[in-house]
């Protein structure tokens, strides 16, 4: 039987109506975007997160810089909206140009307004168990999961890739709600070893149709995060040939992609919720 499709679209539909009433009660939620240089896929998915935030209540500031920005003056926009009252969150578009350090610059960002999750207090409350902003693509993952009932509790859950954007936070999801979790990563020795004992495995690498069908154990639940864009359209990281050994299986595109934008404008609403005292900042 082919497997059961974890579609994104309608989950991320029901997040983002909820975002819609959150922002209506709390009145106001503000929601900064810094883009740096020409790149043309960061353009397009900054203008996603604007179209999603403004359908959803949320104020945007769009703020798109040239590329020959420097760090200072990178720094000097970070302070001003780490100030600014009418900014709850704050997002630096990913990657920076070659001159300017990614890292850096998302650790300026004030850790109430860290709505990527990427500054190490966000990354740091998450290890340690207690998490605030959590990254969304690995956030939505788990939503997506609970969706169709996969339990972890106890099953052997395995993350191929360890990047800090998907596959850290993802293992640490996992691993908070008692999966046995196992990493894996460029170096691994014998990959299909580990995705074939996997009963949840989740695939964020950036290489097309990396796991195959012999790579999967009957009946897993298969979340395929990754995205490579190909002459024929967007290619996953999953053969799509694995639909007919798995449970489960997020299909690409329409699968991780959709919750993604809805988890950030949910850490949005999270921000503002931490800055107006509705709930305490750790
Ligand atoms: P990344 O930073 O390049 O990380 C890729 C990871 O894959 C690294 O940890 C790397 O290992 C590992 N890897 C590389 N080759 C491997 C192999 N042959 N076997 C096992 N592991 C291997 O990428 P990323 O930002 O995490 O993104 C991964 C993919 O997800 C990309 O296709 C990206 O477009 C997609 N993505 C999708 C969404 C979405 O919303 N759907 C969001 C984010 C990312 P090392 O650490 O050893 O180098």
């Amino acid at each position: 039987m082919p497997a059961v499709l974890m579609k994104g679209a309608p989950l991320a539909a029901r997040i983002r109506e909820e975002v819609a009433a959150d922002v209506a009660e709390l009145g106001h939620v503000g929601l900064a975007t810094v883009l740096v240089g020409d790149d043309p896929a960061s353009h397009i998915y900054v203008d996603h997160k604007h179209k999603a935030a403004l359908e959803a209540g949320v104020e945007s500031h769009d703020h798109r810089l040239s590329e020959e920005t420097s760090a200072d003056e990178l720094r000097e926009l970070l302070e001003q909206l780490n100030g600014d009252d009418r900014v709850d969150g704050i997002l630096v578009q990913l990657p920076l140009p070659k001159h300017l350090d990614g890292t850096a610059a998302t650790r300026l960002v004030s850790p109430t307004k860290d709505v990527d999750g990427f500054h190490p207090v966000s990354a740091g409350q998450l290890y340690l168990g207690h998490p605030t902003f959590v990254p969304a693509t690995p956030a939505g993952i788990m939503e997506l999961l609970d969706e169709h009932g996969i339990e972890l509790e106890g099953r052997r859950a395995v993350v191929v890739g360890r990047s800090q954007i998907v596959g850290k936070p993802m293992a640490h999801l996992l691993l908070a709600r008692n999966a046995t979790v196992t990493i894996c990563h460029s170096r691994t020795v014998d990959l299909a070893a580990h995705t074939r004992a996997a009963d949840v495995l989740v695939v964020g690498v950036g290489h097309p149709h990396l796991v195959t069908v012999d790579m999967v154990k009957e009946g897993a639940a298969v979340v395929d995060v990754g995205i490579t864009r190909q002459p024929e359209g967007l290619a996953g990281d999953v053969h799509p040939a694995v639909e007919e050994v798995a449970g489960h299986l997020t299909p690409v595109p329409g699968g991780v992609g959709p919750m993604t934008i809805a988890i950030l404008l949910r850490n949005t609403v999270l921000a503002a919720r931490y800055r107006r005292g509705v709930l305490a900042f750790p």
